[in-house]
């Protein structure tokens, strides 16, 4: 039982690897997210490998396919299987049956956008969807305000003007965000500006969206609580000064603070 992931074109149907299409074309098929949707590539490329239709409601034909099939290559709509699409459960279902798992490198519609958003992408979280609503989708969007990394999300068009409302009322209307529009496409668009301007441009939005946010500014410290809670731990002079400058508050201040 081997299992082969491979990344597909998120749009441009250039952007795929040498190594893809061998391994597609060297399969015992092509286990596939839509059929009809992965025919269009493997046409293009004269791939004449078997197709079969595989997603999260019919894993139930994985034991018949691998049998069939020892060496299944697997690809999903767009990009990379397992970002945000049902490639994750193949490969828990496959692994845990003690089979093969390799996973090529290719397209994925996060890290362009990432990359051309124009911040600090050192580090960064990705979120991909949201939970769509409730509790859980408050207290996701309560962890990406608190985290001091930017964070990457995937979005369907109709849920787009609500969550850019939902950010700008989160991080503030004039928050900068970058919105990556039908990346790699004839209709290819990245907004930088900020949360207000990202509402009044795509309020009847069309396509496939990704959206960097990046983080907050942090809070400044409330420097009189902090000083008394310091005090109240007998901290005094040039110890209170050197704590408060832990916390964050600037050296001058902070001994101008603590001798005070
Ligand atoms: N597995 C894919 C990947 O590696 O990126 C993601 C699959 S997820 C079901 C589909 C989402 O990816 C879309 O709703 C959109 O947020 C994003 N996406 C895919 N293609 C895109 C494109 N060409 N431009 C912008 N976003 C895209």
């Amino acid at each position: 039982m081997r299992l082969i992931l491979v990344p597909t074109p998120i749009g441009n149907l250039e952007d795929i690897t040498l190594r893809a299409l061998r391994v597609l074309k060297e399969a015992d098929a092509v286990a596939a997210e839509d059929t009809r949707r992965s025919r269009v590539l493997l046409e293009h490329y004269g791939i004449r490998t078997r197709l079969v239709r595989l997603d999260q409601h019919t894993l139930g034909r994985l034991p018949a396919l691998f049998s069939r099939y020892p060496t299944l290559a697997y690809v999903t709509d767009a990009g990379t299987p397992g970002i945000s699409d049902p490639g994750a459960e193949l490969v828990a279902w496959v692994l845990a049956r003690g089979g093969r798992v390799e996973a090529l490198p290719g397209p994925t519609a996060f890290v362009p956008a990432l990359v051309a958003s124009g911040f600090d992408v050192r580090r960064f979280a990705f979120e991909g969807f949201l939970p769509r609503k409730g509790r859980e989708r408050r207290e996701r969007l309560a962890r990406i305000r608190a985290d001091d990394r930017p964070t990457v999300l995937y979005e369907s068009p109709h849920r787009l003007p609500a969550t850019l409302a939902e950010l700008a009322e989160l991080f503030g209307p004039d928050h900068p965000v970058a919105v990556a529009r039908e990346l790699t496409k004839r209709h290819e668009e990245v907004y930088r500006g900020p949360l207000l301007g990202a509402l009044q441009r795509f309020e009847k939005p069309r396509g496939e969206f990704v959206l960097v946010v990046p983080p907050a500014a942090p809070e400044p410290p409330d420097e009189a609580a902090l000083v008394e809670a310091l005090r109240a731990r007998g901290l005094s002079g040039r110890d209170l000064a050197e704590a408060l400058t832990r916390a964050g508050v600037p050296r001058n201040r902070a001994y101008r603070l603590a001798l005070k």
